[in-house]
């Protein structure tokens, strides 16, 4: 892609040095100290484990001080946001009081019309599509990159592929904004690269099942409608494949959709050749997995996720734990409606839902054993909310 003469870095010192003050919000002392504490907190009647690792990566810190940063240095003119800087309702809240707007990723969204060649637009830390940052050039904005390192790599392996007439097979959701930006990248600028994107186990299935030949192709397109390149047949197309991921994902299914569909190619070729992988799950997303699969060793009466419902790598976190646990995903402290109940999100129903809480919660005189880990999208301010919520209804502090 030709690089926009367009572009400005919004990270110089003299704004950065504001910036930082701006972004303490988002900070906790609490977080902080029970971090220190070896991510304990003992109160009477509540024994709170917080995971080793939880909370903002880096990716997303940087992406949230540029919108900052974006919003000190240009007062005075129009910032656009393409869709939302990171998946969490409080911090995407704050930059639209900040005046920020929105450009929605559609092309066709009578936003993009709007938009003038003294505009600035901020490129989320997902990414964006090769047809969105061709637009935004012909539209002459300013543009302001918080497109995360890792999902950068992620675009070179699948230009890579393209380059060698690799299809990709990427593990992701069809419709998250980075997977709809590595699957424009792995088409290419001309176009001419070839994608599918593979959800889950289940999927893999099916993409594994045509290539030993099993396959119905209407059925198997059907399937697969939106969630393709233009054009793609799976009799030309699953010859060669080479598998990335949305960073975000499960490495666990990663991994085991890597072994399917190697060994599908080997089964089909008696070679795997034809068959090319590499991991790129970002080691935030790991380390906050590893380290609830480690917090989840523990006995625990229950485990509260915190971060956005849309949110890719803490519906991960969510999934991991209700396998151990009883779980609740919630997305801010005032969903702790009281010591029988909760807000939160349901996994299977893919909505909020009023959920009772075990018994033990609402049993005072007994210690209550709680485990916390948040996505890396959600702030500690929010997490400190949450564990004070809970403190108040289980009164803690009045025992
Ligand atoms: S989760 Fe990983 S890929 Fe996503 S913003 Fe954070 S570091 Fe980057």
């Amino acid at each position: 892609m030709a690089s926009s003469k367009r572009f400005i870095n919004v990270r110089r010192p003299e704004v950065m040095a504001q910036v930082r003050e701006d972004v303490q919000r988002y900070r906790s002392e609490l977080v902080d100290r029970i971090s220190e504490d070896g991510g304990v907190l003992e109160l009477p009647g509540l024994h709170l484990r917080l995971a080793s690792a939880f909370g903002f990566c880096d990716g997303v810190k940087r992406a949230i001080e540029i919108a900052y940063a974006t919003c000190r240095m240009f007062p005075d003119r129009r910032i656009w946001l393409i869709g939302e800087i990171i998946h969490n309702p409080e911090v995407n809240a704050r930059l639209d009081e900040m005046g920020l707007r929105h450009l929605p990723w559609r092309l066709d969204a009578p936003e993009y019309a709007e938009l003038q060649p003294e505009d600035v637009v901020i490129m989320p830390a997902f990414g964006v599509t090769i047809p969105m940052r061709r637009l935004l050039d012909e539209k002459g904005v300013s543009l302001v990159d918080s497109t995360c390192g890792n999902v950068i790599k992620v675009w070179q392996r699948v230009k890579t592929y393209a380059a060698a007439g690799i299809t990709s097979i990427i593990h992701g959701k069809a419709r998250h904004e980075e997977s709809l930006a590595t699957a424009s990248q792995s088409r290419g600028e001309e176009e001419k690269g070839n994608f599918l994107v593979v959800f889950d186990e289940a999927d893999a299935e099916l993409v594994a099942d045509y290539i030993r030949g099993r396959g119905h192709k209407e059925t198997f397109l059907e399937h697969f409608a939106g969630a393709c390149s233009p054009g793609f047949d799976p009799d030309v197309h699953l010859r060669t494949i080479g598998i990335a991921n949305q960073t975000t994902m499960l490495k666990s299914e990663t991994a085991h959709i890597q072994e399917m569909l190697k060994a599908a190619v080997l089964e089909r070729d008696g070679n795997d050749d034809r068959f090319h992988m590499f991991d790129t799950i970002c080691g935030a997303t790991q380390d906050r997995q590893n380290a609830l699969f480690e917090l989840l060793q523990e006995p625990l009466d229950l485990m509260l996720i915190i971060g956005g419902y849309n949110s890719s790598n803490t519906t991960h976190l969510a999934h991991i734990a209700a396998r151990k646990v009883p779980t609740f995903f919630v997305k801010s402290a005032d969903c702790l409606e009281s010591l029988s109940c909760v807000r939160c999100f349901d996994l299977q129903q893919k909505k909020e839902v009023v959920q009772p809480l075990p018994e033990a919660v609402s049993d005072v005189a007994y210690t209550l054993r709680v485990g916390v880990t948040a996505g890396a999208s959600c702030p500690a301010n929010v997490i400190e909310d949450v564990i004070c919520r809970l403190i108040e209804l289980r009164n803690c502090l009045e025992l």
